[in-house]
């Protein structure tokens, strides 16, 4: 069985995410979409919100999966069975930020976990966690970045 990981902060899940888990579902059998814990970082929603969100958006998806892990994403991946990582590229700085995990995660896993990327639609490549948390903090209007269920689930919240 095909199983991916696909890390990350989620802080929130954008249209962005969507967009190539959408397009990597065809080439696994399963993705995990995995919320790695850092307690030095400070987050905009909280653990359980931003794993809510990402179930709820892909509740009519039974291949994908939502959970949260500690310690190395590759000790994760091996903990469940998973050979491949996932990841998406929007530009150069990406790139070589990813390049470097990348290999260091192959070589720390003997050769055992392969990364994924899948470059990101052009009309994604401006989207990130970090600009929609600048934008709901200044009390702005981000709904067209965020996943339906998503928005909803922000507006009741308010
Ligand atoms: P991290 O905190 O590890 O950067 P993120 O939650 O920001 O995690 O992102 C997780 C993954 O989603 C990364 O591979 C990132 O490159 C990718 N990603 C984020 N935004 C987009 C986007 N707009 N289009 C494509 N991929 C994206």
């Amino acid at each position: 069985m095909k199983i991916a990981v696909f890390p990350g902060s989620f802080d929130p899940i954008t249209i962005g995410h969507c967009d190539i888990l959408e397009r990597a579902l065809p080439l696994f059998d399963k993705i995990v979409v995995a919320i790695g814990h850092n307690s030095q970082k400070k987050y905009l929603f909280p653990l359980e919100q931003r794993l809510q969100f990402i179930a709820q958006t892909f509740s009519h998806e039974p291949k994908i999966e939502v959970t949260d892990y500690t310690g190395l994403t590759i000790h994760f991946c091996q903990q469940i069975g998973a050979n491949y990582l996932l990841r998406g590229i929007r530009s150069s700085v990406d790139f070589e930020y990813e390049r470097n995990i990348s290999q260091m995660n192959f070589a720390v896993s003997n050769n055992q976990i392969e990364t994924i990327f899948l470059i990101c639609q052009p009309v994604y490549s401006h989207i990130s966690s970090t600009i929609v948390r600048e934008v709901l903090i200044g009390k702005g209007n981000a709904e067209a970045f965020l996943p339906p269920k998503v928005r909803e689930l922000i507006r009741h919240g308010e």
